[in-house]
């Protein structure tokens, strides 16, 4: 009853000939959904459990409940609480953007008030440690999901402060060209080896595992923005030096964007 999902494949020869390869794709199909099903679920499952772990150990913390000796060790599973959150989370946003039949919101979106938010909140992670930059050349507005344009920006400015030595400046860029609009992250930070980057956008794929955790990463923000790029139409391009820093800029094209409306002159009195 179900239906067919066939991939065809044609190859030309010459003027007259061509190969056509038909492949049965529906099984493939259904074991990506049944994947995405089942680690929403999971995901969905673990945010209860969770919540009250963490809501404990806060009240712990400080209380006379637990004694001096124990505040450390209770910190620590209060971070490790709320890691293990945020990837749940990740995992939850990636599942959803992951399924086509999502709707996506379709509303234009600020771009200097988008910029101007997740600079805050890089300047906020930093903790003053590093120079954050915003320069807008256009005032426009992308079309589409406002929850989901700030989780792809975020993820790559965030990146751009976690792998940059304190002290490193950020520079955050809009512009427009006839090709469309054009958001890139640059960072003095310590770059990335040409032979990475093809695969930076897969899930928990870590140039360092290691620094990554301890930066708080849950291995899943480049997928993140991936998908949400995909659902508005629009491309990332990385450059990286290691050791001197990198650039990430996402490109939406034309007919996403919407020039701000110009305001509406008041009525004389
Ligand atoms: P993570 O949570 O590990 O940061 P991401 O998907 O956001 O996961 O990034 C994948 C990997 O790409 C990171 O682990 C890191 O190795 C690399 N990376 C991402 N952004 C940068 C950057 N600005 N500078 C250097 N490396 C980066």
């Amino acid at each position: 009853n179900e239906a067919l999902l066939l991939q065809l494949e044609v190859t030309r020869y010459g003027q007259n000939e061509a190969l056509v390869i038909v492949r049965d794709i529906t099984r493939l199909r259904n074991l990506e959904q049944m994947r995405r099903d089942f680690v929403a679920n999971v995901s969905h499952e673990l945010r209860t459990p969770l919540t009250v772990i963490t809501g404990y150990l806060e009240t712990l913390q400080g209380s006379d409940v637990a004694p001096p000796p124990w505040q450390r060790p209770l910190a620590q599973m209060e971070e490790q609480a709320a890691r293990m959150a945020a990837l749940v989370n990740d995992l939850l946003l990636l599942a959803r953007l992951e399924t086509s039949e999502c709707k996506i919101g379709d509303v234009p979106v600020d771009v200097s008030e988008l910029i101007g938010r997740v600079a805050r909140e890089a300047r906020s992670f930093s903790g003053g440690r590093h120079k954050v930059l915003v320069q807008c050349e256009t005032d426009s507005r992308i079309r589409g999901d406002a929850g989901e344009l700030h989780s792809a920006f975020a993820n790559l400015v965030l990146n751009a402060v976690k792998y940059s030595p304190a002290g490193g400046t950020i520079q955050l860029r809009w512009w427009q060209d006839r090709r469309g609009g054009h958001f890139s992250v640059q960072d003095q930070g310590i770059g990335i080896d040409p032979v990475h980057i093809p695969r930076l956008t897969e899930r928990f794929y870590r140039v360092d595992p290691g620094r990554s955790r301890g930066s708080g990463g849950t291995g899943l923000g480049l997928a993140i923005v991936k998908h949400v790029l995909l659902r508005h139409c629009g491309e990332m391009s990385i450059e990286s030096t290691p050791a001197q820093g990198s650039t990430f800029t996402l490109h939406f094209p034309e007919h996403k964007l919407t020039a701000k409306p110009v305001p509406t002159p008041k009525a004389s009195e």
